[in-house]
């Protein structure tokens, strides 16, 4: 059988997140989705969680100094051309992720940041007495956003129920972060996701989706922002690379294994699966 996997050149993604032990989200499904992409992918744990497909039944943050360590050590031999940061699960890992990142400005290095705030079952994965550090530490050191509308409402404190509320309200952080990115992405709320970017250089874009019919939608968002961060630093242009993001997680929804009695995961090796798919992304 011939090998479906050919890595052209192996660029290093860091994954900054949580870990789910169903695989559905956190750095296990960000470190799927770089391989899907071609990357290497290191990740650094913030936060164990307990959670299956049903729900999110328990969390415990990392403790700062394995943190601290594992970034310091992995940038000392394997340094990223981008970092997705993901759940941080508490504040002192905001604080901790936010000066490393301050203290290793790297202007060649792309920074996505994914608010994970709370589970879709619900569950508090990140304070409300902790987004001031998020606004005021992290933000300023990130090159890309990609709340959805809940993530966004509470980011900058303006309701968003549809497009022109999300505009209103991202616009309201673009304005505060100039060098921000934004993309508010649309499928927590409409049949037809529609996502919003905002781009640094003035750009505004709509980017229409097509609703998938699955119960397979565990960490989208994750996949989502990993996806981006994958395209952005193989060179894209940032519209090509949303709109690939999208493509890609389309694709895994529709090919989901179908797992677990809950929300279950995606299938996010689908390019892999297929060589002929390869060309696909
Ligand atoms: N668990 C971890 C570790 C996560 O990183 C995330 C989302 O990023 C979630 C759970 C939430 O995933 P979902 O929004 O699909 O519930």
């Amino acid at each position: 059988m011939q090998p479906s996997l050919q890595r052209k050149k192996a660029q290093i993604l860091w994954t900054v997140a949580g870990f789910d032990p169903s695989s559905g989200a956190g750095v296990t499904a960000d470190l799927m989705t770089f391989a899907a992409h071609g990357a290497f992918g290191c990740s650094a744990i913030t936060a164990l969680t307990v959670q299956n497909t049903l729900g999110v039944y328990g969390t415990q943050p990392v403790d700062t100094g394995i943190l601290q360590a594992t970034l310091d050590r992995l940038a000392e031999d394997l340094p990223p051309a981008g970092v997705k940061i993901g759940m941080l699960g508490g504040v002192e890992a905001a604080a901790t992720v936010a000066a490393f990142l301050r203290t290793r400005r790297d202007h060649r290095r792309v920074v996505v940041l994914d608010p994970v705030l709370r589970s879709s079952s619900g569950r508090e994965l990140y304070p409300e007495a902790g987004l001031d550090v998020l606004r005021h530490e992290l933000l300023p050191e990130v090159d890309w956003i990609t709340p959805n509308h809940a993530e966004l409402a509470v980011l900058t404190g303006h309701p968003v129920r549809d497009l022109d509320e999300a505009e209103t309200a991202g616009r309201r952080l673009t304005e505060t972060y100039p060098g921000l990115n934004l993309v508010v992405t649309g499928g927590d709320l409409e049949t037809q996701p529609t996502d919003l970017v905002l781009l640094r250089d003035g750009r505004r874009l709509l980017f229409q989706g097509q609703h998938v019919d699955t119960t397979s939608t565990h960490g989208t968002g994750c996949a989502f922002s990993s996806t981006l961060l994958c395209r952005l630093v193989a060179g894209f242009d940032p519209t090509e690379a949303v709109a690939q993001a999208k493509h890609f997680v389309e694709g895994a929804l529709r090919k989901a294994p179908g797992l677990g009695a809950g929300r279950g995961p995606m299938e996010l090796l689908w390019p892999l699966l297929d060589p002929d798919l390869q060309s696909e992304i």
